[in-house]
């Protein structure tokens, strides 16, 4: 079993942890000779599973991994673009927003430019725990990998991104009948094509509309069916008023803002992401749905408000319970496959939970600058990207906060690495407590 040790090391190279690695490159290159980052798969790619062809990114290119932090950095967006002889046919397209495939080739590429901060693949982290000296300070921490090594490192920054969401009803049928989305692209092209597969496709936000639509191409010959609660599909809301609670500047209202302010500015800004489609993907849908009804294929079904309460596999097919929410009635729905578009699980990753047990913490908090909350004194830090929506607002898991936020975990380390009494320096006291799960 090997084991080494570095300053600092981040966990998942997805978009939170490459702005970080750039931001440390930029503004402390001596802390930068001295980081790494670990990539469980082979190569960077953005949410490789709806890596679909045509699909675009929902925010502006400008909130690319630097601009907001840094307008100068050569690691833009545009840059990218330069790079790679694009840049006259990305303005001629004049839209603000990518396409997803060529935000992960920016990615790549941004991974494939860093000079100092070190990024290895195929590195799986199993578990972190807290390192202590025989006074009870936490000095560092202990990072295993499904090869068995250990790295150590006094500073960690985790940024694996969230554990999907596979509601319970869908535990007992075996894999190969249940796609979640974020398995999409890699799963459906390993199954047989030109069967005339019937599909039920769970849930009615983004990801769940995407694979209604993309299954039709991939799956040639397929009935897919969606089921969703709600009363039927409808576009997020994009009014350029509440978009401002997406600048990273509002992240400083919100974390300020009492408990009750918070949970209205949740519930009132969930419209503006989480349950509702992109404009154009609606279009598209209804154009589709309208054209089976007039040439009288019946391929497609929309079923609005249910719920499905259970599901078997029965011989060769999966049977879905589907309960409907106005009157009661119960239906069922058979089928060879279910895509689930239900998203992320809402409670902190299993592996931020396990670290968060191993430190005997009974909640998992951070500071305005994503530091996580210990207990006693400690020399070392741990940072967590992406899972702070309850403290830090409806944008955490966005792309909107990346460049600001590696901005804000960068200065947090450096000022401790600065402090006069060394590297010893211990971190003051935790601050008044809020829950973030
Ligand atoms: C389909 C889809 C579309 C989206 N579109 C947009 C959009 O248009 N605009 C927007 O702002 N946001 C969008 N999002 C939100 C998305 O969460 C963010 O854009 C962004 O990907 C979050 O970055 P992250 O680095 O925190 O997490 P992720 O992008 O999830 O990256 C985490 C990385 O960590 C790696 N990892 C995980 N576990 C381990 C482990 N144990 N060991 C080592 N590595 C590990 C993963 O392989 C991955 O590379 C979308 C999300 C989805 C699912």
């Amino acid at each position: 079993m090997t084991h080494r040790d570095v300053e600092l090391l981040a966990v998942g190279a997805g978009p939170a942890n490459l702005a970080l690695a750039v931001a440390i490159e930029e503004l402390a290159p001596d802390v930068a000779t001295n980081s790494l980052v670990i990539e469980q798969a082979d190569t960077v790619s953005w949410q490789p599973g709806m890596l679909l062809p045509d699909a675009q990114s929902q925010v502006s290119f400008l909130k690319d991994l630097v601009t907001l932090r840094n307008p100068r950095s050569r690691f833009s967006f545009v840059n990218y673009l330069h790079s790679v002889g694009r840049l006259s046919e990305f303005i001629n397209m004049g839209s603000l927003w990518p396409y997803r495939v060529e935000i992960s080739d920016y990615f790549q590429w941004v991974a494939g430019s860093l000079r100092n901060v070190r990024l290895e693949y195929a590195r799986r982290c199993t578990g972190m725990e807290p390192l202590r000296d025989p006074d009870g300070t936490l000095t560092g921490w202990l990072t295993r990998l499904d090869d068995g090594s250990t790295i150590g490192s006094r500073y960690l920054v985790v940024g694996a991104g969230r554990d999907s969401f596979v509601p319970e009803e869908f535990a007992a049928l075996p894999e190969r009948r249940v796609i979640h989305s974020t398995r999409y692209l890699q799963r459906i092209a390993e199954l047989p094509k030109g069967l005339p597969y019937r599909v039920a496709v769970v849930g009615g936000a983004q990801s769940a509309a995407e694979m209604f639509d993309a299954v039709q191409r991939d799956l040639p010959g397929c009935q897919p069916s969606m089921v969703m609660r709600s009363i039927g599909l409808k576009t997020y809301e994009n009014s350029k008023f509440t978009n401002e609670l997406y600048f990273p500047c509002a992240v400083d209202d919100f974390f300020a803002a009492r408990p009750e302010a918070r949970d209205q500015m949740l519930r009132e800004m969930h419209v503006t992401n989480y349950s509702g489609l992109a404009p154009e993907t609606l279009e598209r849908l209804y154009s589709q749905l309208y054209l089976d009804r007039l040439t009288g294929k019946g391929r497609l079904r929309i079923v609005t408000m249910n719920d499905v309460t259970a599901a078997r596999e029965d011989s060769d097919e999966v049977v879905l319970e589907l309960t409907d929410r106005r009157t009661g009635a119960v239906e069922e729905l058979r089928c060879d496959l279910v895509l689930l578009g239900t998203g992320f699980v809402r409670a902190m990753p299993a592996l931020v939970q396990g670290l968060a047990d191993a430190l005997g913490l009974e909640r998992v908090e951070v500071t305005r600058d994503y530091r996580l909350l210990v207990d006693g004194p400690a020399t070392a830090a741990c940072y967590l990207q992406g899972v702070n929506e309850a403290t830090h607002g409806i944008a955490d898991s966005l792309l909107s906060m990346q460049a600001v936020r590696a901005w804000d975990i960068a200065k947090d380390i450096l000022a401790r690495r600065a402090a006069p009494a060394g590297a010893a320096a211990p971190f003051p006291p935790a601050p008044a407590r809020v829950p973030v799960n």
